[in-house]
Protein backbone atom coordinates (compact mmCIF):
# COMPACT_ATOMS: atom_id res chain seq x y z
CA UNK A 1 0.00 0.00 0.00
CA UNK A 2 2.76 2.51 0.80
CA UNK A 3 4.60 1.22 -2.72
CA UNK A 4 1.38 2.32 -4.13
CA UNK A 5 1.10 5.74 -2.52
CA UNK A 6 4.62 6.90 -2.88
CA UNK A 7 3.83 5.42 -6.71
CA UNK A 8 0.78 7.76 -6.92
CA UNK A 9 2.89 10.74 -5.87
CA UNK A 10 5.68 10.27 -8.27
CA UNK A 11 2.93 10.05 -10.89
CA UNK A 12 0.99 13.44 -9.50
CA UNK A 13 4.87 15.42 -9.52
CA UNK A 14 5.64 14.14 -13.01
CA UNK A 15 1.92 15.09 -13.69
CA UNK A 16 2.32 18.66 -12.16
CA UNK A 17 5.64 19.00 -14.20
CA UNK A 18 3.58 18.62 -17.63
CA UNK A 19 0.63 20.94 -16.63
CA UNK A 20 0.49 23.69 -14.27
CA UNK A 21 -1.58 22.69 -11.29
CA UNK A 22 -2.86 24.59 -8.82
CA UNK A 23 -3.72 22.21 -6.12
CA UNK A 24 -7.33 21.73 -7.21
CA UNK A 25 -6.58 18.59 -9.19
CA UNK A 26 -7.68 21.22 -11.91
CA UNK A 27 -5.16 21.56 -14.76
CA UNK A 28 -4.62 24.89 -15.23
CA UNK A 29 -4.43 25.42 -19.41
CA UNK A 30 -3.19 28.13 -21.26
CA UNK A 31 -6.08 30.88 -21.76
CA UNK A 32 -7.60 31.03 -25.69
CA UNK A 33 -6.69 33.99 -27.31
CA UNK A 34 -9.70 35.68 -28.89
CA UNK A 35 -8.93 34.44 -32.36
CA UNK A 36 -8.53 30.71 -31.11
CA UNK A 37 -11.73 31.41 -29.04
CA UNK A 38 -13.59 32.51 -32.23
CA UNK A 39 -12.16 30.21 -34.69
CA UNK A 40 -13.00 27.51 -32.29
CA UNK A 41 -16.73 28.67 -31.75
CA UNK A 42 -16.90 29.15 -35.91
CA UNK A 43 -15.40 25.60 -36.63
CA UNK A 44 -18.17 23.84 -34.26
CA UNK A 45 -21.23 25.81 -36.27
CA UNK A 46 -19.02 25.37 -39.67
CA UNK A 47 -19.10 21.44 -39.06
CA UNK A 48 -22.59 21.62 -38.01
CA UNK A 49 -23.14 23.11 -41.37
CA UNK A 50 -21.21 20.28 -43.27
CA UNK A 51 -22.98 17.86 -41.45
CA UNK A 52 -26.52 19.30 -41.80
CA UNK A 53 -26.38 19.92 -45.69
CA UNK A 54 -25.38 16.60 -45.93
CA UNK A 55 -28.85 15.33 -43.84
CA UNK A 56 -30.79 17.30 -45.87
CA UNK A 57 -29.14 15.84 -49.45
CA UNK A 58 -29.86 12.61 -47.72
CA UNK A 59 -33.35 13.06 -47.34
CA UNK A 60 -33.81 14.24 -51.07
CA UNK A 61 -31.84 11.60 -53.19
CA UNK A 62 -31.12 9.22 -50.73
CA UNK A 63 -27.93 8.20 -52.05
CA UNK A 64 -25.47 6.75 -49.65
CA UNK A 65 -22.33 9.54 -50.12
CA UNK A 66 -24.44 11.92 -47.78
CA UNK A 67 -25.38 9.53 -44.88
CA UNK A 68 -21.34 8.67 -44.56
CA UNK A 69 -20.23 11.88 -44.70
CA UNK A 70 -22.95 13.18 -42.31
CA UNK A 71 -21.88 10.46 -39.75
CA UNK A 72 -18.35 11.54 -40.39
CA UNK A 73 -19.08 15.55 -40.00
CA UNK A 74 -20.99 14.36 -36.48
CA UNK A 75 -17.37 13.21 -35.57
CA UNK A 76 -15.64 16.43 -36.53
CA UNK A 77 -18.40 18.20 -34.33
CA UNK A 78 -17.70 15.91 -31.20
CA UNK A 79 -13.98 17.00 -31.79
CA UNK A 80 -14.52 20.57 -31.72
CA UNK A 81 -16.97 20.07 -28.99
CA UNK A 82 -14.19 18.30 -26.81
CA UNK A 83 -11.99 21.86 -27.05
CA UNK A 84 -15.24 23.74 -26.28
CA UNK A 85 -15.66 21.63 -22.85
CA UNK A 86 -11.82 21.79 -22.35
CA UNK A 87 -11.76 25.69 -22.32
CA UNK A 88 -14.99 26.07 -20.70
CA UNK A 89 -16.67 28.15 -23.68
CA UNK A 90 -20.28 28.52 -24.68
CA UNK A 91 -21.68 25.56 -26.90
CA UNK A 92 -23.10 27.60 -30.07
CA UNK A 93 -24.69 24.58 -31.11
CA UNK A 94 -26.29 23.45 -27.83
CA UNK A 95 -30.02 22.77 -28.24
CA UNK A 96 -30.29 23.91 -31.98
CA UNK A 97 -32.08 22.24 -34.42
CA UNK A 98 -30.78 20.60 -37.94
CA UNK A 99 -30.16 23.80 -40.03
CA UNK A 100 -30.51 26.02 -36.99
CA UNK A 101 -27.11 28.81 -36.32
CA UNK A 102 -26.07 30.81 -34.22
CA UNK A 103 -23.64 32.57 -36.55
CA UNK A 104 -25.79 34.66 -39.19
CA UNK A 105 -22.99 33.93 -41.81
CA UNK A 106 -23.29 30.30 -41.40
CA UNK A 107 -27.44 30.34 -41.04
CA UNK A 108 -26.88 32.15 -44.63
CA UNK A 109 -24.69 29.66 -46.23
CA UNK A 110 -26.71 26.91 -44.99
CA UNK A 111 -29.66 28.50 -46.68
CA UNK A 112 -28.00 28.97 -49.52
CA UNK A 113 -26.66 25.97 -49.74
CA UNK A 114 -29.41 23.53 -48.89
CA UNK A 115 -31.70 25.60 -51.77
CA UNK A 116 -28.71 24.53 -54.06
CA UNK A 117 -28.56 21.05 -53.21
CA UNK A 118 -32.42 20.89 -53.89
CA UNK A 119 -31.77 21.59 -57.52
CA UNK A 120 -30.14 17.79 -58.49
CA UNK A 121 -28.38 15.44 -57.13
CA UNK A 122 -25.44 16.74 -59.61
CA UNK A 123 -25.59 20.01 -57.92
CA UNK A 124 -26.22 18.48 -53.76
CA UNK A 125 -22.39 16.62 -55.01
CA UNK A 126 -21.09 20.11 -56.18
CA UNK A 127 -22.25 21.83 -52.83
CA UNK A 128 -20.53 18.67 -50.96
CA UNK A 129 -17.19 19.40 -52.64
CA UNK A 130 -17.68 23.38 -51.96
CA UNK A 131 -18.14 22.64 -48.05
CA UNK A 132 -15.11 20.86 -48.06
CA UNK A 133 -13.14 22.79 -50.33
CA UNK A 134 -14.01 26.11 -47.67
CA UNK A 135 -13.27 24.04 -44.52
CA UNK A 136 -9.84 22.64 -45.71
CA UNK A 137 -9.01 26.67 -46.67
CA UNK A 138 -10.72 27.60 -43.28
CA UNK A 139 -8.32 25.12 -41.36
CA UNK A 140 -5.69 25.91 -42.89
CA UNK A 141 -6.33 29.41 -41.42
CA UNK A 142 -7.38 27.90 -38.02
CA UNK A 143 -3.84 25.91 -37.84
CA UNK A 144 -1.83 29.56 -38.67
CA UNK A 145 -3.69 31.46 -35.71
CA UNK A 146 -2.37 28.71 -32.95
CA UNK A 147 0.72 26.93 -31.59
CA UNK A 148 -1.24 25.00 -29.34
CA UNK A 149 -0.95 21.45 -29.57
CA UNK A 150 -4.47 20.03 -28.56
CA UNK A 151 -6.10 22.46 -31.31
CA UNK A 152 -3.82 22.25 -34.04
CA UNK A 153 -4.44 18.17 -33.68
CA UNK A 154 -8.29 18.87 -33.85
CA UNK A 155 -7.72 21.07 -36.79
CA UNK A 156 -5.48 18.25 -38.73
CA UNK A 157 -7.08 15.57 -38.13
CA UNK A 158 -10.70 17.26 -39.33
CA UNK A 159 -8.51 19.01 -42.67
CA UNK A 160 -7.15 15.12 -43.34
CA UNK A 161 -11.15 14.15 -42.94
CA UNK A 162 -12.01 17.13 -44.95
CA UNK A 163 -9.21 15.72 -47.67
CA UNK A 164 -11.19 12.17 -47.61
CA UNK A 165 -14.56 13.80 -48.25
CA UNK A 166 -13.40 16.17 -51.26
CA UNK A 167 -12.29 13.10 -53.09
CA UNK A 168 -15.38 10.96 -52.31
CA UNK A 169 -17.53 13.78 -53.80
CA UNK A 170 -15.75 14.90 -56.28
CA UNK A 171 -15.19 10.82 -57.69
CA UNK A 172 -18.77 10.83 -57.00
CA UNK A 173 -19.43 13.94 -59.05
CA UNK A 174 -16.82 12.72 -62.30
CA UNK A 175 -19.24 9.26 -61.93
CA UNK A 176 -21.89 10.88 -63.20
CA UNK A 177 -20.38 13.38 -65.76
CA UNK A 178 -20.06 16.24 -63.40
CA UNK A 179 -16.79 18.35 -62.36
CA UNK A 180 -15.80 20.75 -59.85
CA UNK A 181 -13.68 23.59 -60.02
CA UNK A 182 -11.83 24.69 -56.61
CA UNK A 183 -13.42 27.91 -55.20
CA UNK A 184 -11.37 28.49 -52.45
CA UNK A 185 -8.12 26.27 -52.30
CA UNK A 186 -5.22 27.03 -54.49
CA UNK A 187 -5.73 24.55 -57.73
CA UNK A 188 -2.29 23.52 -56.84
CA UNK A 189 -3.72 22.17 -53.59
CA UNK A 190 -6.55 20.61 -55.03
CA UNK A 191 -5.26 18.59 -57.83
CA UNK A 192 -2.54 17.23 -54.96
CA UNK A 193 -6.06 16.35 -52.71
CA UNK A 194 -7.64 14.47 -55.93
CA UNK A 195 -4.83 12.72 -57.10
CA UNK A 196 -3.87 11.09 -53.98
CA UNK A 197 -5.61 8.14 -52.28
CA UNK A 198 -7.64 8.23 -48.64
CA UNK A 199 -5.93 8.49 -45.63
CA UNK A 200 -6.06 7.38 -42.10
CA UNK A 201 -7.06 9.96 -40.25
CA UNK A 202 -6.45 9.83 -36.39
CA UNK A 203 -9.39 10.01 -34.35
CA UNK A 204 -11.76 11.06 -37.15
CA UNK A 205 -12.63 9.72 -40.78
ZN1 LIG B 1 -15.77 18.13 -41.25
ZN1 LIG C 1 -16.27 17.04 -44.48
Amino acid sequence: MKKLMIFVAILAATASCQNSNDGSGEVMLTPLTTQEKADILFLREEEKLARDVYLFSYDLYRHIIFNNISNSEQTHMSSVYTLIMKYNLSDPAGGKQRGEFENAVLQNLYDSLASQSSVSLLAALKVGAAIEDLDINDLSTNISHTTKADLLEVYSSLQCGSRNHLRNFVQQLEGINGAYEPQFISADDYNTIVDAQNERCGLVY
